[in-house]
């Protein structure tokens, strides 16, 4: 039997060994970046959609490697968080922001993502709590972004984390709204602030009828549930003009401003309306 079982395991080709190996190279260069500070936030701003006014910035992160190449986050978020990174880099990317927004005006909201896999740590609370003191940046300033399948993995220790946050007046946005399993449970099982309604709606609804009524439907249910609504990855007029007809609260996409660093986040940008 050990002998068929070997036989089925795949033979370590050249591609995978390449791949190993690259993976390795990632992380190294991952640590090292973390070590140096070049993974830094970008600030998207979110949009009243009722008032066009700015409420604030979602900070994004981006790795500016030595070569002056940017790597997305989708690419080295996962890497973080198998190499057992994530904790340190978000501490630095959430002490980074909190210091910038420190320089916003003072009714500008921070909001922030967080890994699935934080969520089942039950200290992570404590840390951000501690992170927003010793920075200055008040509680109610800044909004912590997750997933559903971040509360679905380990839903005792969530409970536990999002509590300590709210309690200490930190609030709690459901992101990527409509691409999890398990929507309307999450909804009923905990109070959100907000809920994201997810790119891929957006992007969709116009040529799709149906889209359309689900987006209608999503901010019915925010209206009843007093939960307010974001529509992300807005890029045409036509979006924006639908989206507001319906009644959405808040808007996020590159109509309205793409994400950009800190210190380009000009002056007049802020605290003004979006044209
Ligand atoms: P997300 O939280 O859903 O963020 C929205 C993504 O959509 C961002 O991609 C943003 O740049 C992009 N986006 C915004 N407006 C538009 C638009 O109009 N059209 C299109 N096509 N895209 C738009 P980004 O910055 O590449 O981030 C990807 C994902 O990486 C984020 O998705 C989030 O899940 C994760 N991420 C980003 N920063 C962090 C971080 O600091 N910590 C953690 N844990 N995850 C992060
Ligand atoms: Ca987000
Ligand atoms: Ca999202
Ligand atoms: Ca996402």
């Amino acid at each position: 039997a050990k002998k068929q079982g070997r036989n089925l395991v795949k033979p370590f080709v050249p591609a995978m060994q390449e791949e190993l190996a690259k993976r390795i190279r990632v992380e190294a260069d991952l640590r090292a970046a973390i070590k140096n500070a070049e993974i830094v936030p970008y600030y998207q701003p979110l949009v009243d959609l009722k008032t066009k006014e700015i409420i604030g910035f979602e900070a994004l992160a981006r790795w500016k490697t030595a070569s002056g190449e940017f790597i997305p986050p989708n690419e080295f978020i996962p890497v973080a968080e198998e190499a057992g990174l994530i904790v340190d880099l978000t501490d630095q990317l959430l002490r980074r922001a909190c210091g910038d927004a420190l320089s916003w005006p003072n009714h500008l909201v921070l909001s922030f993502n967080l890994s699935p896999i934080q969520l089942s740590d039950r200290l992570l609370g404590l840390r951000i709590l501690r992170i927003l003191g010793d920075v200055g940046l008040p509680a109610h300033r800044i909004e912590l972004e997750v997933t559903e399948s971040a509360i679905i993995q380990d839903a005792v220790t969530a409970r536990i984390v999002l509590d300590d946050l709210v309690n200490a007046g930190v609030r709690i946005a459901l992101d990527d709204f409509g691409t999890g399993y398990s929507s309307l449970s999450q909804l009923s099982n905990y109070r959100f602030d907000k809920i994201k309604i997810d790119r891929s709606f957006v992007a969709s609804f116009e040529t799709n009828d149906k889209q359309d009524k689900v987006i209608k439907a999503i901010i019915a249910l925010g209206a009843g549930l007093g939960v307010t609504i974001t529509a992300e990855g807005i890029e045409e007029e036509s979006q924006l003009q639908r989206l507001q007809d319906l009644g959405c609260d808040i808007g996020q996409g590159y109509l309205l401003g793409r994400p950009a660093p800190a210190e380009s986040l000009a002056a007049d940008q802020i605290g003004t309306r979006i044209a």
